[in-house]
C-alpha cells in the first residue's frame, strides 16, 4: 500500500514495521570469505579458539556462515525502540542546491544518543555478555563513538567496561572521555602500561599517539587476563555486519513503502560495519539476481586500504595477537596520518566486504579530506544536519555522483548512509574552516614499508 504520491522529507517505518532479524549475507554468498586462522596453527580458528576471547553467542554468529536470518532477541526489540526505527531522509534540498535530476536519500543514523550506528550493535554484543554472566567487558575506540555506543549499552545492563582509547583522540576529544565516564566506563589512552603489549609499544615509541590497532591489542589482553572479563569490538567482525543488518532491512523496507530502489549505494567504510549493514539486503538481491545496484565504499585518501591495499591475511590488531584474517589490508604496522575521520583509520577491512569488493560485487574510491569537508559544510547548510567526518566521506561521493547525473541528465536513485553526528568533531571543522586542513596521502613507499610488514603466509 502506498502512503502518499509525494515522498516525505522524513520517512519512518511504524514500529510494527521494524526489523525482528538480523541478515547474514553470509548464507548467500556464491564463495565464501576466507576462515579467521589461528596465528599459532594457522588452522582456521574453532569456537573454542574465540572463547577466551568472545562471548559464547557471539562466536556463533561469527562462525556461522549458513544461517540467513538470527532472530533479534525481544530486549534488544525493546531497546532498538528507543532509538529506532531512524528516519530515512529524501534530501530536497541538497538535490535542489545541486539542481542535479537525481533523486538522493540517506539514512541517518545519529539520531541516538551515542550518535552514531554503532549503538545497534553495542547494544546487542552487552546483552549476550549479559546473558552468559559475565562480570565485564574491554573494548578499544578510535575517535570515541564505540566507546560511547558500547558504554551507553554497558550502562543500561549494568555491565562494567573498560575502553582503551587511542591516546591522541583521548587528548584530542576530551568530552567523548567524559560522555564514556557519565555512563561508568573507565578509560584508558592507549598504549599504556596497564598490559605488556602496551609498555612495550611505548618502550619502542614514547610519544606515539596510538592507533586502533593497539588499543586493540590492548583490550584483548586485559579481556583474557581478567576473569570473566570478554572483549567486544565495534566492527569488521562478521558478528557486527549481521547486527548493523537493522539498516539495511530498514532502508530497504522504507524504500519499498515509498515505491522506491536505489541506482547506487554508498557508505564510508572504515572497518566495514555501517557499509555491510546497509548493502546486506541489497547484495542479497544482487546475489540472487533480482537487482544490480552499484555499491560505491568510500575510504579516506589516508587509509586507503581497499583503494590500494592487498588483499591478504594480515593480524587484526598491532600488537599481532588477534586471529589473521583475510582482507584489504594496509598492513596491521601501518599507521596512518591524524586524519580527522577517527572512525576510519582502521589498517584493514571487513573480510567480508574484502570478498565481496575482490569479487566485483562492490566498488571503492578513496577521497581527501578537505574535499571531504566542503561536502559536509555544504551538505550541513542544506540539510541542517552537522555530520560526522566519517559520514562526511559518503556525502562527498554521493553529491559527484549526484552532480555527474547532473551532466549525463540521468535521474538515479542514489541512496547513501549518514552514519553520525560531528559535534564531538568541532577541532576538524576548525581546522578545515580557517583553512589549516591538510591532505596528507601516504606515498608507495609508506605503503611498502607496511607490506613488507605483512605475515609470511600473506606473500606466497
Ligand atoms: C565508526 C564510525 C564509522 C566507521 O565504521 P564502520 O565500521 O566502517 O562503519 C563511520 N561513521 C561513524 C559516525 C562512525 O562512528
Amino acid at each position: 500500500m502506498k502512503r502518499s504520491k509525494k515522498v516525505p522529507y522524513r520517512f519512518y517505518l511504524s514500529e510494527e514495521e521494524m526489523p525482528k532479524v538480523w541478515y547474514n549475507i553470509r548464507a548467500d554468498m556464491k564463495e565464501q570469505p576466507d576462515p579467521m586462522l589461528n596465528p599459532a596453527t594457522l588452522q582456521p580458528v574453532t569456537a573454542e579458539d574465540l572463547a577466551p576471547v568472545f562471548c559464547e553467542e557471539l562466536v556463533k554468529q561469527e562462525l556461522d556462515s549458513t544461517t540467513r536470518y538470527f532472530e533479534i532477541p525481544a530486549e534488544i526489540q525493546e531497546f532498538y525502540k528507543i532509538y529506532r526505527p531512524s528516519p530515512l531522509i529524501r534530501a530536497y534540498n541538497l538535490e535542489k542546491a545541486m539542481d542535479t535530476p537525481a533523486k538522493i536519500y540517506y539514512k541517518f543514523e545519529g539520531n541516538n544518543t551515542s550518535g552514531s550506528h554503532k549503538l545497534n550493535s553495542a547494544i546487542a554484543q552487552v546483552y549476550y555478555a549479559k546473558e552468559q554472566g559475565l562480570t565485564g567487558l574491554t573494548t578499544e575506540t578510535g575517535a570515541g563513538q564505540w566507546g560511547t555506543a558500547l558504554a551507553e549499552a554497558c550502562a543500561y545492563f549494568k555491565l562494567p567496561l573498560t575502553v582503551y582509547m587511542v591516546k591522541c583522540s583521548y587528548e584530542q576529544k576530551p568530552f567523548r572521555r567524559s560522555v564514556m565516564q557519565t555512563f561508568d566506563a573507565e578509560v584508558i589512552p592507549s598504549p599504556s602500561s596497564t598490559t605488556k603489549t602496551g609498555c612495550a609499544i611505548l618502550e619502542d615509541d614514547p610519544d606515539t599517539g596510538g592507533s586502533l590497532g593497539c588499543a586493540i591489542s590492548e583490550a584483548v589482553e586485559k579481556a583474557v587476563t581478567t576473569p570473566g572479563y570478554r572483549y567486544v569490538l565495534g566492527s569488521v567482525l562478521n558478528q557486527v555486519l549481521l547486527h548493523q543488518s537493522v539498516i539495511g532491512l530498514e532502508s530497504k523496507k522504507a524504500l519499498e513503502s515509498l515505491d522506491e530502489y536505489p541506482d547506487l549505494i554508498i557508505g564510508c567504510a572504515g572497518g566495514g560495519s555501517n557499509l555491510g549493514g546497509l548493502i546486506a539486503p541489497f547484495v542479497q538481491d544482487k546475489l540472487l539476481g533480482k537487482a544490480s545496484p552499484r555499491i560505491i565504499a568510500v575510504e579516506p585518501a589516508s587509509c586507503p586500504s581497499l583503494t590500494r591495499g592487498r588483499y591478504a591475511y594480515d593480524f587484526c590488531d598491532t600488537g599481532k595477537i588477534t586471529p589473521l584474517a583475510r582482507m584489504y589490508t594496509l598492513g596491521c604496522q601501518f599507521v596512518p596520518s591524524p586524519n580527522h575521520a577517527g572512525g576510519l583509520r582502521y589498517h584493514g577491512m571487513s573480510p567480508i566486504l574484502s570478498k565481496l569488493y575482490h569479487d566485483g560485487y562492490m566498488e571503492a574510491v578513496a577521497v581527501e579530506q578537505t574535499k571531504v569537508f566542503e561536502a559536509a559544510v555544504f551538505f550541513a547548510k542544506h540539510e541542517t544536519i552537522l555530520p560526522a567526518p566519517e559520514s562526511a566521506h559518503a556525502i562527498r561521493t554521493a553529491i559527484d555522483e549526484a552532480l555527474k547525473c547532473k551532466e549525463s541528465g540521468e535521474a538515479k536513485t542514489i541512496l547513501f548512509g549518514l552514519t553520525g553526528t560531528g559535534y564531538f568533531d568541532m577541532t576538524a571543522y576548525d581546522a578545515y574552516l580557517n583553512g589549516t586542513m591538510t591532505d596528507y596521502i601516504p606515498s608507495d613507499e609508506d605503503l611498502e614499508k607496511a607490506f613488507a610488514k605483512l605475515p609470511e603466509l600473506s606473500r606466497v
